[in-house]
């Protein structure tokens, strides 16, 4: 639980500063923000300052009992309310197991803090029952709500909980930490592909996906440009990360669309693609490229429930196909 302290939260934990030096702890706080920005990180920092029981500092001392148990991660008065697999929902009967475990006073003599991660995950039920523990709120008691999609918590919960909402960082502030992480290769290509998400733009670094991401783009572009086998290239693709194929497809037809508006360069997510981008503008009919855009914002949303990535890597790259052809 070392690793905290991130240089874009500066302003974001100066306001949970002042929550605590003023003695008004929000009763349920609810951060949101792009994934990668450390939500969860700050969440466990604020939370680590609210059960320290040394007063003289508004960050935690690292020493005292309750921050030993806190950095082994055995403190009983920090519960922590999350899916028991990544990606299932939060159930009723875990938000019920949480009720009854805070119908007991807090073992220790400061906060307790419940954090919900990702909050989105709470069923309908779920969300009711918890709802419950906010209107009677149990003693000492703080939740800590995180999501990326903060518009899907239903307005009940929302109406409740006190807002951080973290914003994409400035590259000024991101790039020297990056470079801190030992990503030195096209650092801000990769921040650029992150959307400005710096534990992403790490985790790109990490996984080599530029070179990934460069060899999707060459098979896309011969796709539209020289008559290769959709069909081929969707079972190629089905097996890799949907998600992040979606984002890069995106970004590329974005950078399409563009060039044939002929804007410059700079204002390309892929600068790196530049050439190729503006040689397909050349070669694409415009109306079939929107069309295909289209079908990316609808497949986007799409992936949030179940579906056949094979037909859908099919349907797009068929599309994509006929683009080129068009004109
Ligand atoms: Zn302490």
């Amino acid at each position: 639980m070392d690793k905290l302290i991130y240089p874009w939260h500066q302003f974001d934990w100066q306001h949970l500063c002042a929550y605590i030096e003023q003695d008004r702890i929000p009763q349920a706080l609810l951060i949101t923000g792009y994934k990668g920005l450390a939500k969860h990180a700050l969440a466990l920092r604020y939370t680590q300052a609210l059960l320290c029981t040394d007063n003289s500092s508004v960050e935690a001392c690292r020493q005292c009992d309750s921050c030993h148990l806190f950095l082994a991660d055995t403190h009983p008065d920090f519960i922590r309310l999350q899916p028991e697999e990544e990606g299932k929902s939060i159930g009723i009967d875990a938000v019920r197991a949480i009720i009854n475990k805070l119908s007991l006073k807090p073992q220790y003599s400061g906060y307790r803090v419940v954090l919900i991660q990702p909050a989105d995950k709470m069923t309908i039920s779920s969300a009711n029952a918890f709802l419950k523990c906010l209107e009677e709120p149990p003693e000492r008691t703080v939740f800590l709500l995180l999501t990326e999609t903060m518009q899907t918590l239903p307005a009940t919960i929302l109406s409740r909980c006190q807002k951080i909402i973290l914003s994409v960082p400035e590259a000024k502030v991101v790039l020297p930490w990056l470079k801190e992480q030992g990503v030195t290769e096209q650092v801000e290509l990769l921040l650029n592909l992150a959307q400005g998400s710096p534990l992403l733009a790490v985790e790109y670094a990490r996984d080599k996906v530029m070179e990934l991401r460069s060899s999707c783009f060459d098979d896309w572009n011969k796709v539209a440009l020289l008559g290769a086998c959709p069909i081929t290239l969707a079972d190629k693709w089905h097996k890799q990360s949907l998600g992040q194929l979606l984002q890069w497809l995106t970004l590329w037809t974005e950078d399409v669309v563009k060039c044939t508006f002929l804007v410059e360069p700079a204002l390309l997510y892929n600068k790196d693609l530049t050439k190729p981008l503006q040689l397909l503008a050349k070669r694409v009919n415009r109306n079939l490229l929107f069309k295909f855009y289209d079908l990316l914002l609808k497949d986007s949303y799409r992936i949030k429930g179940q579906l056949n990535k094979q037909l859908l890597f099919e349907e797009l790259l068929i599309t994509w196909s006929q683009v080129a052809k068009g004109k």
